[in-house]
């Protein structure tokens, strides 16, 4: 599997100019913490090796790689999509882990969901997921109008076109992560993710587990169930650009 992959990234490098650029976001960051485990692991924290695991194996395969953070920083959420737009990266994948307000619901929930942007979320629990990532907005970010908070990305064709883009790589990812971790898949989603919504190429924002479920929270801080994430994230970005080739022909 993993060389199949490797040649088809390399083919693709090949094929694009110098280099495929994959921008990875880890999530939070700074006095942005995200969500907390029961035992106290930080979501900043864990998104953030999540993200280097994905990157080391990107780079691996040929392609380039660029986190948003290197370290426990602060990155105002509109940078980051610009960061990707600046150095024309190929695609945006910004990393994080899901977690419940409630102890019952905390108990409950469990597995894996990824989004891609949308005006409107698909259901209740996408926006309050949207809601808890989109509140890490730092003082001076400019507001998203709530009640259309896409709609000028929306308009554009050019966006359009990377939104349609957008929901394959996310089904691409959900895919394998679902298959590699044998977690639950809670689905491809839609909702309006303020980090989402400035990227000018494909872009899925991941929500691997729930650190605030006791036993997944726990895996997810584990080195070993850290790779295997990150392989399915790879293999997913692999898969997904190997089915572009393809269409383009
Ligand atoms: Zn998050």
């Amino acid at each position: 599997m993993l060389a199949h992959l490797a040649a088809a990234l390399i083919a693709l490098s090949a094929t694009r100019g110098p280099s495929f650029v994959a921008v990875i976001d880890p999530g939070h960051g700074g006095e942005q913490e995200g969500a907390v485990s029961p035992r106290g692991d930080r979501e900043k924290e864990l998104t953030l090796q999540i993200a280097r695991r994905v990157a080391a194996r990107l780079k691996r395969l040929g392609a380039k790689a660029v986190l948003t953070r290197a370290a426990d920083a602060s990155v105002p959420l509109a940078a980051r999509a610009a960061l990707a737009n600046a150095i024309r990266a190929d695609l945006f994948v910004s990393i994080h882990l899901n977690s419940m307000p409630t102890a019952e619901a905390r108990r409950a929930s469990h597995g894996i969901e990824t989004y891609f942007l949308s005006a409107d979320a698909s259901d209740a629990s996408a926006t309050a997921v949207a809601a808890r990532e989109n509140a890490d907005r730092l003082a001076g970010e400019p507001e998203l109008d709530p009640s259309d908070p896409v709609a000028a990305i929306l308009s554009d064709l050019e966006d359009t076109a990377a939104l349609q883009q957008s929901s394959r790589l996310a089904y691409a990812v959900q895919e394998r992560l679902v298959q590699a971790l044998g977690a639950e898949d809670r689905g491809v989603k839609q909702a309006p993710f303020y980090v989402l919504a400035g990227a000018r190429m494909p872009a899925v924002l991941l929500e691997v587990g729930f650190i605030s479920h006791p036993a997944e929270g726990d895996r997810l801080r584990s080195a070993a169930y850290q790779e295997q994430v990150a392989g399915a994230i790879v293999e997913g970005i692999a898969a997904y650009r190997a089915q572009t080739v393809r269409a383009s022909r």
